[in-house]
């Protein structure tokens, strides 16, 4: 952050202001840890926040602290467009285009309040007042541990504060592993622990809460895996169909994707997930190198995100779409091909 803008931060955060803090539509383990560890501190500070996410979020982060004050858009659009409208200030977390906020994105570009963004997304738009954005950053978590420091308030970091950033900081580094994990990365993870997050329960609570179903819909997803040859490239997919046998609940496929990647050789993963209700295809790609899932996705499924972690959507049908991706691929030869 630059000094002008830790100054209108501090400007903007005089005492007892109306605060929405938002993260974006499909709120994963780093949207749901770095809002919460900002709404606590937050109101630590005495202002009036409320978290509204723009749909609900998985099970295995309804345990995070104050977790049961969030708001879901979806749920309640009426109520949370009155917050918005009134609001002094938005914060939007862990996104940087008002469009991944879905049905909120109207009553977001109506709002009259100051934004502030804290974001690792590639190629930000332009809404903010303050833009705190940082594409080498692991997660959004770390950067609003950063943010508070900045701002002269590590101090205020409570075990819950840590245990949420502790829990975004884990689940977008895929524990700690990716290439944006960094050793400043583990010094804020230390300095969490030493503020009260407790790393065993969190990772328990995250990780060890599968229900049956879940681990029954990933042997049907690995039972799907196919590969590519030649173009180092494997893919799952999953139908409604067989979402439905095994009782999908929302966050069930999480990490799915990542399978693909484990495989030797393998350098580009994707999983291509049916929802009829919605007639998309939701997909989610993951790279290892310096092949861009960030490009492909914003190119050919009107998606985006980082350069080895990317999501996008089609609105073809389930076969159709895996027809699309397989016609495309040869396109990346230079990039894929050994
Ligand atoms: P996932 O595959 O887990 O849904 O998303 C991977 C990463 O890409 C996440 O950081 C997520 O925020 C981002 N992402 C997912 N879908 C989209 C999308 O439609 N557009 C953009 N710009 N980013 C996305
Ligand atoms: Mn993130």
């Amino acid at each position: 952050m630059t000094n002008e803008d830790i100054s209108r931060v501090k400007e903007l955060l005089s005492p007892e202001k109306k605060i929405v803090i938002v993260p974006h539509k499909g709120p994963d383990g780093d949207a749901m840890g770095s809002t919460l560890a900002l709404k606590i501190l937050l109101e630590e500070l005495e202002h009036h926040v409320q978290l509204i996410a723009p749909n609900d979020y998985p099970d295995f982060l309804k345990w995070l602290p104050y977790q049961e004050e969030v708001l879901i858009f979806e749920q309640d659009p009426q109520k949370c467009s009155s917050h918005i409208a009134e609001a002094d200030v938005i914060f939007t977390l862990d996104f940087n285009s008002l469009s991944r906020t879905g049905d909120m994105y109207e009553p977001l570009k109506n709002a009259t309040a100051d934004f502030i963004m804290i974001d690792h997304h590639q190629q930000p738009d332009d809404y903010a007042v303050v833009t705190y954005s940082d594409v080498t950053m692991c997660s959004t978590a770390q950067m609003v541990y950063h943010f508070i420091e900045n701002i002269g308030l590590a101090d205020k970091i409570t075990p819950q504060i840590a245990t949420c950033l502790y829990t975004g900081i884990m689940t977008d580094t895929g524990s700690f592993r990716y290439r944006s994990t960094t050793s400043l990365t583990h010094r804020v993870v230390a300095d969490l622990i030493e503020k009260g997050a407790d790393n065993t329960s969190i990772h328990e609570n995250v990780f060890d809460t599968s229900s049956y179903g879940q681990l029954q819909l990933l042997g049907c997803a690995l039972q799907n895996l196919r590969v590519v040859e030649g173009l180092r490239t494997a893919f799952i997919t999953l139908s409604q169909e067989e979402l439905d046998r095994h009782n999908f609940r929302k966050g069930d496929t999480e990490g799915f994707v990542n399978y693909g990647l484990s495989l030797k050789g393998i350098v580009f993963a994707a999983i291509f997930i049916e929802h009829k209700a919605d007639k998309i295809v939701k997909i989610s790609f993951r790279s290892k190198g310096t092949f861009s899932v960030n490009d492909f996705s914003r190119r050919h499924f009107g998606g985006g995100g980082h350069v080895n972690a990317a999501g996008g959507k089609s609105d073809l049908s389930l076969a159709e779409t895996v027809e699309k991706f397989i016609s495309i691929l040869p396109d990346y030869k230079t990039s894929l091909a050994l």
